[in-house]
Order: structure tokens, then C-alpha cells, then sequence
């Protein structure tokens, strides 16, 4: 099989956030030495670089190995050349999210900062719109406080039943969650044919399908990867987003109805335990992650692109929204609650559909699909003698 060069790809990826360091390579091989991820037929992260520097455009379309670095920046740290190789895979997640997405929006997001803010906003007023026509806070909301003293959430609007408020927060929610999961699995499909499907040179054995999917289920709920790295806050942070992100999704999405009550339970209820749990965990990677970029004192968070500071800046202001009307409703402040109410709507409903499926928040889905894509592809046997530039690149 052969491969174009495209000499305007080096441009390409400098939209992405990619340096130009990586041109000082002279290919010592010290990275691929150190890297913990090196084996026979993954020559990490040097090969990566050597296609770049090649042009090979379609080639890096299907290369798995930037979502399974979990940028420990040894690699990094022992260039004789400063070419920074583990920046070079965090800005190839970004170039190859954009990809991998049919759509064409998350290259526009990761490239143009108009473009991601503009849909935020009009996101956002959409929300707010929502609220101030059809949903409008009821004249007598000040009433709405139960015997124990917590606001009835589901009855400050005007003119609407409780059950038909969470009704139509549920439909929202529901909406978005099929909307997203829909983007999300087609662009799956097509990493999975450009990783796998269009790799002519190996078969992949049926069985090892279903072998390798324990691995992506083990992935994506234990973060394990991560552990490897040296700084175990890293591999902890990641841990607790993701669960504190599935809590959250099975509160707002699947369980709406029973969380979402007139009642206010007390502290120790499993549901409020279960609602503290998932703020802690988020809140602790936002604030690990936000010390490191500013402080700059890991390597991993040395470099911070927009979408970066963005990512954080969405969760942490739909978490502290979430808090304060937690805090107001069992506070018995109805129209605080309110506001605040609609504030953190008009934050998470832009955060998710902008930044789950296109930007920073879709590598927690497609990380884990890669490390099951490059399973099989170990497991494939070999068709026909890959006759493009591998053996140059190996
Ligand atoms: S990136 Fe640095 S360490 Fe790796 S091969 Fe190039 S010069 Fe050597
Ligand atoms: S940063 Fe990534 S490529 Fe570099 S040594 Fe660590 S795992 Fe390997």
C-alpha cells in the first residue's frame, strides 16, 4: 500500500496546537527507549514523529498509539533535542479527534475560537430563552417551601405541574443524551475503520473481538492506564471524573424522577451521598488539573491549549452552579434557587453538546475504544507484507 505526502500537513497541525519542535528530531531513538509503552511492533512515540515529519497525512489518520500515551513526559525529559515528543501526542489527540468526526464541527471548535464560543453562547441563550418564555418563574414562588424548610423545585414555574416540570426536563435530557451518544459512537465507527477496517495488512480473528472487548470495559471504568504514570494524583483525578461523570449521568438522564424531588432528603439519604460523591470527584480533578496548567510544574501540564482552559472552566462553573442551588434549595430560597437553576442549565446544556462529542471531553470515549482497536489489531495476523514506508518508519 502506498501513501501521498502532503507537504502542507506540518501547517495543518500547527491549528492543533502542534509546535514545530518535534522537526529537531534526529531519531536518537531515546524516546522509544524510555517509554513504557514500547513493544515489537509499537515504536513509540518515534514513529509518530517520523510520519509527521514525512507528511504521511493518511497514515497519521489511522494511528492508534497517541491515545494510548498517558504522557508521563519521560519521553520528553530524555530528548537530546527538546523536540518534546509527549506534547506532540496530546496535540495529535486533538488533531485526530477532529478526524475522526464526520461532522466537521470539532476541527472548527479545536481551530477557531469563535466558532466554540459561539456555539456555547448560543446554546446558552437558548437555555435562558427556554426558561423566560416557557418556563417562567411562578408569581407566588416564595410559598414553595416544604414542611422541612427545602424548596419544591418542581413547582416554581409558572402555570405547570410538578410531574409535567421533571416530565420535560427528563425529554430534555434524554434528547441530548441520544443526540451525543449518537455523534459519539458514529465517529467510534469510523476511528474503528480507520484504525482497523483499513489496515489491509492484518486479519483480525473474530474471537479476538470479543476477547478484547473485557479490556475496553476494564479501561474505561478503572482509568488503568494512567496508573502507570510516576504521579498517582494524575491516575486518581481521572478515576474520579469518570465515576463522578457516570453518577451524574445516571442522576440527570436515567434516574430524573427520583432524584430531581419536591422533598429535600436528609444529608445521609443515598442519593444525596451518592450527588456528594460525584461533586467531590469532579471538583478534585478540576482543581489538580487547574493548579497544574497554572503553576506549569508537571510536564504533562506544561503546555495548556484554549480548549484546555475551556474543558475546565465549563465543568467547574456547571459544578459550582450546581452547588449554590443545592445550598439555596436546602436553604429554603426559592428564587435564588431558581436563577440559579437556569444559570446552571444554560452552562451544562452548551458543555454537553459542544465539549462531549467535539473537543476536549470526547478522549474519555475514544481513549478507551483505541486501546481496544490496537488489541485487535495485535491479535490480527498478517495478510500481505505492508509495502509502504513501514520498514523506513519502524
Ligand atoms: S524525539 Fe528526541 S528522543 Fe525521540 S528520537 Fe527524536 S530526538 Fe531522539
Ligand atoms: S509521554 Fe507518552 S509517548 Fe512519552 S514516554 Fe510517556 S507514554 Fe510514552
Amino acid at each position: 500500500m502506498s501513501y501521498r505526502i502532503d507537504p502542507e500537513f506540518r501547517k495543518e497541525l500547527g491549528k492543533f496546537g502542534v509546535g514545530s519542535e518535534w522537526s529537531e528530531c534526529y531519531h536518537c531513538g531515546n524516546c522509544t527507549a524510555t517509554c513504557p509503552l514500547t513493544e515489537e511492533k509499537i515504536l513509540f512515540p518515534r514513529k509518530g514523529i517520523r510520519m509527521i515529519q514525512m507528511g504521511l497525512k493518511e497514515k497519521i489518520s489511522a494511528y492508534v498509539e497517541p491515545w494510548l500515551c498517558y504522557y508521563c513526559g519521560d519521553c520528553t525529559k530524555t530528548c537530546p533535542r527538546d523536540a518534546n515528543p509527549g506534547e506532540l501526542m496530546m496535540a495529535l489527540r486533538r488533531y485526530l479527534t477532529s478526524v475522526y468526526d464526520w461532522t466537521g464541527l470539532s476541527r472548527k471548535f479545536y481551530t477557531s475560537k469563535s466558532w466554540e464560543f459561539g456555539f456555547i453562547l448560543f446554546f446558552a441563550a437558548l437555555v435562558v430563552a427556554l426558561f423566560s418564555v416557557f418556563l417562567p418563574l411562578r408569581p407566588d414562588a416564595e410559598q414553595m417551601v416544604n414542611a422541612s424548610g427545602g424548596v419544591m423545585i418542581n413547582s416554581l414555574i409558572a402555570g405547570m405541574s410538578p410531574s409535567t416540570f421533571v416530565s420535560v426536563i427528563e425529554w430534555g435530557d434524554w434528547i441530548m443524551a441520544m443526540i451525543v451518544a449518537g455523534l459519539l459512537i458514529s465517529n467510534i465507527l469510523n476511528m474503528f475503520h480507520k484504525i482497523v477496517l483499513s489496515d489491509h495488512s492484518v486479519r483480525v480473528p473474530l474471537r479476538a473481538y470479543f476477547i478484547g472487548f473485557w479490556k475496553l470495559t476494564f479501561n474505561f471504568l478503572t482509568q488503568a492506564r494512567f496508573s502507570k504514570c510516576d504521579n498517582r494524583n494524575y491516575w486518581a483525578g481521572h478515576l474520579l471524573l469518570m465515576t463522578g461523570y457516570s453518577i451524574m449521568f445516571a442522576v440527570i438522564v436515567v434516574l430524573l424522577p427520583e432524584f430531581q424531588t419536591e422533598e429535600v432528603n436528609p444529608w445521609y439519604h443515598w442519593q444525596r451521598l451518592l450527588g456528594y460523591y460525584a461533586t467531590f470527584g469532579i471538583l478534585y480533578f478540576l482543581i489538580i488539573t487547574a493548579i497544574g496548567r497554572i503553576r506549569r510544574s508537571d510536564i504533562n501540564l506544561r503546555f495548556s491549549h484554549s480548549t484546555d482552559w475551556l474543558f475546565i472552566i465549563m465543568l467547574g462553573l456547571t459544578t459550582i452552579t450546581g452547588i449554590l442551588v443545592h445550598i439555596f434549595r436546602i436553604s429554603g430560597l426559592p428564587a435564588a434557587t431558581y436563577y440559579t437553576y437556569v444559570i446552571h442549565l444554560a452552562v451544562l446544556v452548551p458543555m454537553i453538546l459542544v465539549e462531549v462529542p467535539f473537543s476536549k471531553w470526547s478522549h474519555l470515549a475514544y481513549r478507551p475504544f483505541a486501546i481496544y482497536f490496537s488489541e485487535l489489531k495485535k491479535a490480527g495476523k498478517p495478510r500481505t507484507a505492508d509495502i509502504g514506508l513501514a520498514p523506513a518508519i519502524s
